[in-house]
């Protein structure tokens, strides 16, 4: 066997391994290109549907009345996620601003947010008020309460039951594990969680925060009753090409308030010029399918890789997928380093640069990451991050193609190596 990585420092031996793994897991990559597929006739019907044609690339400017491209990628959203109303914007910056624009146009003072899985990701404490914040929601006078979740990992339905009161206005359900040991729920799990929280009290807003859950499976949250969903064009659905922006989608009535919390009362999706992203927005998304199997491809690659070495994984090497995160638990904060020396070191951009932790903005420890990206700290690329704390795990991502997210994960293995950490 010719080991190709060679010249960019991979040893026989770690190829070797690699090959061997791979050899295994084979049949279950079958399986994610049936979904792939699946999606990719989803969003193509979309498009299809909503006549998206040239002039939608067009780029606009000042208030951005009447952009066509704009409001018929909003409609494209609507379809593929199958929900009455989209708000897709390059002025959505990320991922948290999503969520906290879900968040602050939906509840009110005096309202409660209920979240029933757990602490939601880092970002959404200071947007909440779980750590003391300007202009979160606690300061607007909106309380928040939180279920834990079994130890198991399941949900905690006496906790829930109990925690709903009559303030209870929204419940926010994140997907993806974070920057936890926790399981990432499927869209199923997701759906039962829905209809019990509605069967306690029907009025309430369900959003689930879907970052990093899009086009894994066939089916997305809102095909199982969330009234919003939120994502970010940096990870998933921007299929690494959009340079910029987020995504809600869901009940009109929902939608009409969070395009009023972005611009301003009255305004609302009316205003909001594309500045010539939207030929990105449009590849992208219709890319996502790919990107998105190709970076499931990865993830599985890494968890038996690791587990074949002893480390804790999570999702394990044979679970199925709800997300492309992979954790990996290194132990030490050494091992975390090496890890994304490795992914970084395998980058097309930026591969000479070795990530050291620094406090991030909205992250209350150190956090490491490593990402040599064309779009900035875009996380559905080559990428690994993670808290400088306990259990020192290494949360990896992404993967443009299948080829170059296992070169990554194979350099990171290296550079373990090459650190006698393993
Ligand atoms: C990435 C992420 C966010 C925040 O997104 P940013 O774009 O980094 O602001 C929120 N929730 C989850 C689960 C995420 O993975």
């Amino acid at each position: 066997m010719e080991n190709i990585f060679s010249g960019l420092g991979i040893d026989d031996s770690v190829f070797e391994l690699g090959e061997e793994v791979l050899e295994r897991i084979r049949p279950r990559f079958n399986e994610i290109d049936k979904v792939s597929e699946y999606n990719q006739a989803k969003v193509l019907l979309a498009m299809q549907k909503n006549q998206v044609s040239a002039t939608c690339f067009a780029g606009t400017t000042g208030y951005g009345y009447d952009d066509i491209g704009r409001d018929t990628l909003e409609r494209v959203y609507a379809d593929i996620f199958h929900t009455e109303a989209a708000l897709v914007r390059p002025q959505i910056t990320c991922g948290t601003h999503a969520l906290a624009t879900a968040l602050s146009a939906n509840l009110l003072p005096g309202d409660e947010l209920l979240s029933p899985v757990g602490r939601p990701y880092d970002t959404l404490e200071e947007v909440i008020g779980i750590r003391e914040s300007k202009c979160s929601l606690k300061e607007y006078g909106v309380s928040y309460r939180e279920v834990e979740l079994t130890e198991d990992g399941g949900f905690d339905f006496d906790g829930i039951k109990a925690a709903i009161n009559k303030k209870t206005k929204l419940v926010t359900i994140q997907r993806s594990k974070g920057y936890k040991t926790r399981p990432t729920f499927s869209v199923e799990q997701i759906g039962t969680l829905i209809s019990f929280v509605k069967s306690i009290k029907p009025d309430i807003i369900c959003m689930v925060d879907n970052c990093y859950g899009e086009f894994v499976e066939k089916i997305e949250p809102s095909d199982v009753g969330a009234d919003m969903t939120v994502g970010s064009l940096i990870k998933n659905p921007g299929g690494g090409l959009a340079p910029i922006g987020g995504y809600i989608v869901g009940k009109a009535e929902c939608i009409e308030r969070c395009a009023y919390r972005l611009s301003a009362p009255g305004l609302g999706q009316e205003v909001g010029a594309n500045l010539g992203v939207m030929t990105s927005l449009y590849e992208g998304l219709f890319l996502a399918p790919t990107v998105v199997a190709s970076a499931l491809k990865g993830a599985i690659f890494a968890a038996n890789i690791y587990e074949g070495l002893g480390f804790k994984v999570i999702p394990d090497s044979k679970e199925s997928r709800h997300d492309i995160i992979q954790a990996v638990e290194l132990g030490s904060p050494e091992r975390m380093k090496a890890f994304c020396h490795g992914i970084q070191a395998a980058a097309p951009v930026d591969s000479f640069a070795i990530p050291e932790p620094w406090p991030m903005p909205g992250y209350d420890n150190d956090v490491i990451m490593a990402a040599g990206a064309f779009i900035q700290g875009s996380s559905i690329e080559l990428s690994a991050d993670g808290p400088i704390r306990e259990p020192y795990a290494v949360y990896f991502q992404g993967g443009l193609t299948w080829a170059h997210a296992k070169l990554g994960i194979l350099m990171s293995l290296q550079k373990l190596k090459d650190a006698n950490l393993i």
